[in-house]
């Protein structure tokens, strides 16, 4: 008799500051359950109702072993697809059955795929901020130390615009200016050098802020001080710029934070436009698309560098860690490693050791969650910033994404 889903529904918990959603997929073997990360903290209460309006009665009675052909049913039943809220409820789902396989045969996932082609996962923090040059320093100095090996900076006086530029009447909000950005990057990398010469790498993210011949130009003048990457140099929408970056670069380039559709990144890594690609896994719509698209990847010599913030759930980066376990073309792994009570939450979470992410060896993703310690921290809504996080004005006041 086949093991069937019984049951699906999706969790919204607050253990520390973002909103994160967690998929249990219940079956009809009494105790056997996933667990899956559906966590688009922006529009975390849409992403509920997709799963418990539209793929909990499509799942229910459905045969748990056959994960393809569920992810398949998933991601074309709605017709139209490919966004990120309905992405984040197929991977809640395509992560749970994952987590059920590996507990109906005994196996951590990573088994099941090959296992293991390394031990542990070199990790990426999530970055080495300052408000001055020393600050930047001090910090990267301090993550070396701790063993990490990739690590980003920033400075916080790229945001700082002059106030007697911006026109009567400007609004309120984060303001930008990119040609003193693109300034301020260079004399941070010429800092960053002269203190610690060759000898460690380091990469930006620049959160496609700057418009393409900006880019471009930014490219060109960072050329001379070798930064271990650029990530999301361009919005997705200008990403055939990134054949000009190429003529003028060998600054390799992480891209794909905001991917949400193969045809957003097909095209970027067949012609070898990108180096590593920083996709969100449960954005792309869970662990089945991401490992075809990590084996994709390492056909055309591409690494992965998955992308690991703060809103994402420890079964989330339990499923990214598995993935970058069996993937030689792992780079490294965003990881912005959670408070305690998100550690209690989600008892057997994986954990980072000086410059290294470790899961543990048990079936499935490993990661269990306490629902009833969840409904003690429930979803605060999404209101960082009064929803306007992601958005800054050029100095001018236009209101630009960032
Ligand atoms: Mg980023």
């Amino acid at each position: 008799m086949a093991v069937t889903v019984r049951d699906v529904k999706c969790i919204i918990t607050a253990p520390e500051r973002c909103d994160i959603a967690v998929v249990k997929v219940e079956t009809s073997e009494p105790g056997l359950f996933g667990l899956g990360c559906a966590t688009f903290t922006q529009r975390i209460t849409a992403v509920k109702t997709a799963v418990e309006d539209y793929l909990r009665p499509m799942m229910i009675g459905r045969d748990v072993e056959k994960i393809e052909d569920a992810w398949q049913q998933m991601m074309g039943s709605s017709y139209w697809r490919n966004g990120p809220v309905l992405n984040n409820a197929i991977s809640g789902v395509d992560e749970a059955l994952w987590d059920i396989k590996g507990k109906m045969l005994g196996v951590p996932v990573y088994q099941l795929l090959g296992g293991k082609v390394r031990e542990g996962v070199a990790v990426m923090p999530r970055g080495a901020h300052g408000r001055t040059l020393e600050e930047v320093g001090d910090s990267v100095e301090a993550m070396t130390k701790d063993g990490f090996e990739f690590i980003r900076v920033g400075l916080r006086s790229l945001f700082a615009c002059d106030e007697e530029r911006k026109p009567e009447g400007a609004p309120e909000g984060i303001y930008f200016d990119p040609k003193k950005a693109a300034k301020e990057y260079v004399r941070l990398f010429a800092y960053l050098r002269d203190r610690f010469g060759d000898e460690i790498d380091v990469g930006i993210d620049v959160h496609e802020r700057f418009h393409p011949t900006e880019a471009v130009s930014l490219a060109k003048a960072l050329e001379p001080y070798k930064p271990a990457f650029i990530e999301d140099l361009l919005a997705p929408e200008y990403a055939d710029w990134f054949a000009e970056v190429r003529r003028v670069s060998s600054i390799p380039m992480a891209m794909g934070e905001l991917f949400v559709n193969p045809m957003e990144y097909k095209n970027l890594i067949a012609n070898r436009l990108i180096d590593y690609v920083r996709c969100h896994i449960s954005m792309l719509g869970g662990f089945t698309p991401a490992k075809k698209l990590a084996a994709t990847c390492e056909t055309f010599g591409v690494g992965t560098m998955w992308h690991g913030p703060h809103d994402i759930t420890p079964v989330g980066m339990a499923a990214q860690l598995h993935l970058d376990l069996v993937s030689p073309n792992c780079i490294c792994q965003e990881y912005a490693v959670p408070g305690e009570i998100t550690y209690e939450m989600f008892p057997g979470s994986p954990v980072v050791k000086h410059g290294y992410a470790y899961v543990n060896d048990k079936p499935g993703w490993g990661v269990e969650f306490d629902e009833e310690m969840a409904k003690k921290y429930p979803g605060k809504g999404y209101n960082l910033g009064g929803g306007l996080a992601f958005m800054g004005r050029r100095h001018d006041g236009t209101a630009v994404r960032t």
